[in-house]
């Protein structure tokens, strides 16, 4: 067995938990190149929340140990803010019922600039914590889910957001709500 980590941690029940993170890294062979295995190349993932390796027969990529990613220090998460004002706030998309569930917490186009901050600030530590489950993976890059928080009037929603996971620690946001 090839053990790759930088850390391991011994839980409560005495089970090994590989706390580590990885690199991914696109190995091609001749002249097989997999678009699959190519864009998750530099990609950056806790070790037990990685794709699957080998991807496929005669896949030889490898995963490279590093260090824990550092939110904002070496690894940052964008948001682009029409994903409110022109997504989620928007008169076209109002049919899904995510303006209504944004507007009920208060939120309006005119916050969408605070929740892009928050979303990016939320998601990033959460990245970083491994606090992350793997979505699909297909030739545009591994998706990731994580979970963005607000409590308002005195409420607290949790949101399950969608993010593309690009090389060296970066997570572009695909979706505020995927709900
Ligand atoms: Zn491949
Ligand atoms: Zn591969």
């Amino acid at each position: 067995m090839n053990l790759i980590s930088n850390s391991i941690n011994v839980d409560n029940n005495g089970n090994i938990n590989n706390v580590g993170w990885v690199e991914w890294q696109h190995v091609s062979f001749g002249f097989i190149h997999c678009p699959i295995c190519l864009v998750l190349d530099k990609c950056w993932f806790c070790f037990n929340k990685k794709p699957k390796i080998p991807q496929h027969i005669k896949c030889h990529c490898i995963v490279n140990s590093i260090s824990k990613p550092i939110a904002n220090i070496n690894s940052k998460a964008t948001c682009d803010i029409r994903k409110f004002s022109e997504y989620i706030f928007s008169d076209k998309y109002a049919w899904n019922g995510k303006r209504k569930l944004f507007e009920s917490l208060g939120f309006s186009k005119e916050d969408s600039q605070y929740l892009k901050n928050e979303y990016e600030r939320q998601a990033v530590k959460n990245y970083c914590d491994g606090q992350y489950s793997l979505g699909n993976l297909d030739i545009s890059g591994q998706r990731i889910n994580i979970n963005i928080e607000f409590k308002r009037n005195g409420r607290q929603v949790v949101f399950k957001s969608g993010w593309m996971v690009k090389p060296k620690g970066l997570i572009t946001n695909n979706t505020p709500f995927a709900g």
